[in-house]
């Protein structure tokens, strides 16, 4: 009994170690990620040795200081488009979808209000507004962009201290454990709510995609502002994020059915990634482009990165809407919807499956029948691309890449060990039926 508790306390410990080694590597990486882009040129940097190792922490910290602090100006800007994003999420009309039922809650299916799709075309219409009129030209988030940097980074950080405390303090904390720490970083509450206003969806949909893509869109206005035209990578970039934002717009029912949403729970992990390292982190190419002279690549070159981007994002968009439109039918909560663009091969027509004791259904059809996780391979995919569109000089264009590949790893990993504890031996035989799990008969 004694022995038992020890090990638990032990795991605890060493889960609290973990999170805080993910919340201080997370602001590190993001602050490292800023200076490589802003005073290197996109290369790795590093202290000339032990002894310079003071003046190196001087001038990194000097720069921040001069280069991204935010003023109030640039708050009040984040927080009126965070505040604007939350109206809209909570009050404009939407299609209304249930979730899958929480384990943790004894089956309850929440009720979520998709209307993403208007929100990101009212918004993109009010910043095109805003930019043509002068009242609000979008280069200015480009050339304020580690102030805004860090101003998403202290709202995160504040906003997971709030949710934290409120639920703490409300008695509303769910599936705690003993250490602080580690609760803070996994979350408290499951989906904490203002009124019809659900804060983790409008975070994961809203804020992150929305700001990824007015970032990008902030270069090309500067690198217009600053040329006089928009290079054939920016417009590629341009593409591309608008592509994965609306994506998430347009699919957002289906958001709601995945893991993040009836087990995770809201914590510093989501908030903080949701809010400041996806957009940020996953804008550095965009930056990457815009600061330097507009540079192009070959005709073919340009082509063949098109034709990666595209492909993928065709693999990507229909592997996952196959996935979970396939399961939305089997629940009733499948509605056929217009939003663009409607690929052809995203439903599927009475499709093989697995039958499984847990009572759920494995697809083994559409893509579904080549790989376990062909939307993570197209996703990679999609990212190879971002890379190769900026030409192979620096690593901070690759950066995402590698990231991105890592990240998705651990997740392939995590979920596989969830769907074997859940599956069982119905899970072996999905395994032998599809063998591969990123690309049909390589891995
Ligand atoms: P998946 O789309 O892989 O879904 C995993 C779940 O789907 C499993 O837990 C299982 O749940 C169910 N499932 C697995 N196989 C099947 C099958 N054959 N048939 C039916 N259901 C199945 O996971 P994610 O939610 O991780 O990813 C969704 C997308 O989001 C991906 O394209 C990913 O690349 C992307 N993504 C992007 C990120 C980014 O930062 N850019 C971050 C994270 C994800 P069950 O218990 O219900 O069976």
């Amino acid at each position: 009994m004694t022995a038992r508790r020890g090990d638990d306390a032990a795991r605890e410990f060493g889960g609290a170690l973990g999170a805080g080694l993910i919340i201080t590597v997370s602001h590190a990486l993001m602050l490292y990620l800023w200076l490589a882009w802003r005073f290197h040129d996109g290369a790795v940097f590093y202290p000339a040795g032990l002894s310079d190792m003071g003046s190196f922490v001087g001038r990194v910290w000097e720069q921040v200081v001069a280069h991204a602090t935010p003023s109030w100006r640039t708050f009040a800007i984040y927080w009126t488009f965070l505040v604007v994003q939350g109206l809209l999420s909570a009050f404009l009309p939407g299609l209304k979808v249930k979730g899958l039922p929480i384990p943790s809650r004894g089956g309850e299916r929440l009720v979520y209000r998709c209307n993403g799709i208007s929100a990101w075309w009212l918004t993109l219409v009010g910043v095109a507004g805003l930019h043509f009129s002068g009242i609000f030209p979008l280069q200015t988030i480009y050339e304020q962009f580690g102030s805004f940097m860090i101003a998403a980074m202290v709202t995160a950080n504040a906003i997971a201290v709030a949710v934290y405390v409120g639920a703490r303090l409300s008695g509303n904390a769910e599936r705690s454990s003993s250490n602080i720490l580690h609760d803070f970083f996994m979350g408290a509450r499951l989906n904490p709510r203002i009124g019809e206003l659900d804060l983790k969806m409008w975070a994961e949909i809203r804020v992150s995609w929305l700001t990824l893509f007015l970032l990008t869109a902030s270069c090309a206005a500067h690198q217009y502002a600053a040329h006089g035209r928009v290079s054939g990578p920016m417009i590629f970039m341009i593409v591309a994020h608008f592509l994965y934002a609306n994506a998430c717009m347009k699919g957002e029912e289906g958001i709601p059915t995945t893991w993040d949403f009836f087990r995770e729970k809201w914590g510093w992990m989501l908030i903080f990634w949701n809010l400041a390292g996806v957009p940020f982190v996953y804008s550095f190419n965009s930056m990457y482009i815009a600061s330097r002279p507009p540079f192009e690549h070959s005709l073919p070159y340009t082509v063949f990165c098109f034709a990666l981007l595209c492909g993928a994002y065709y693999v990507w968009d229909t592997s996952n809407s196959q996935r979970i439109y396939f399961r939305m039918q089997l629940n009733g909560s499948y509605v056929k919807r217009r939003t663009f663009p409607q690929l052809p091969w995203r439903t599927l027509e009475n499709p093989r499956h697995l039958d499984t004791a847990a009572g759920s259904k494995l697809l083994i059809d559409g893509w579904w029948r080549y790989a376990r996780k062909p939307n993570y391979t197209a996703d990679a995919l999609m990212a190879l691309s971002w890379g190769l569109i900026c030409g192979f000089e620096y690593f901070l264009p690759y950066f995402y890449l590698v990231f991105f590949v890592i990240m998705i790893l651990h997740r392939a990993r995590r979920d596989i060990e969830r769907c074997k504890r859940k599956y069982g031996a119905d899970w072996d035989r999905y395994v032998e039926e599809v063998p591969y799990l990123f690309i049909p008969r390589v891995y």
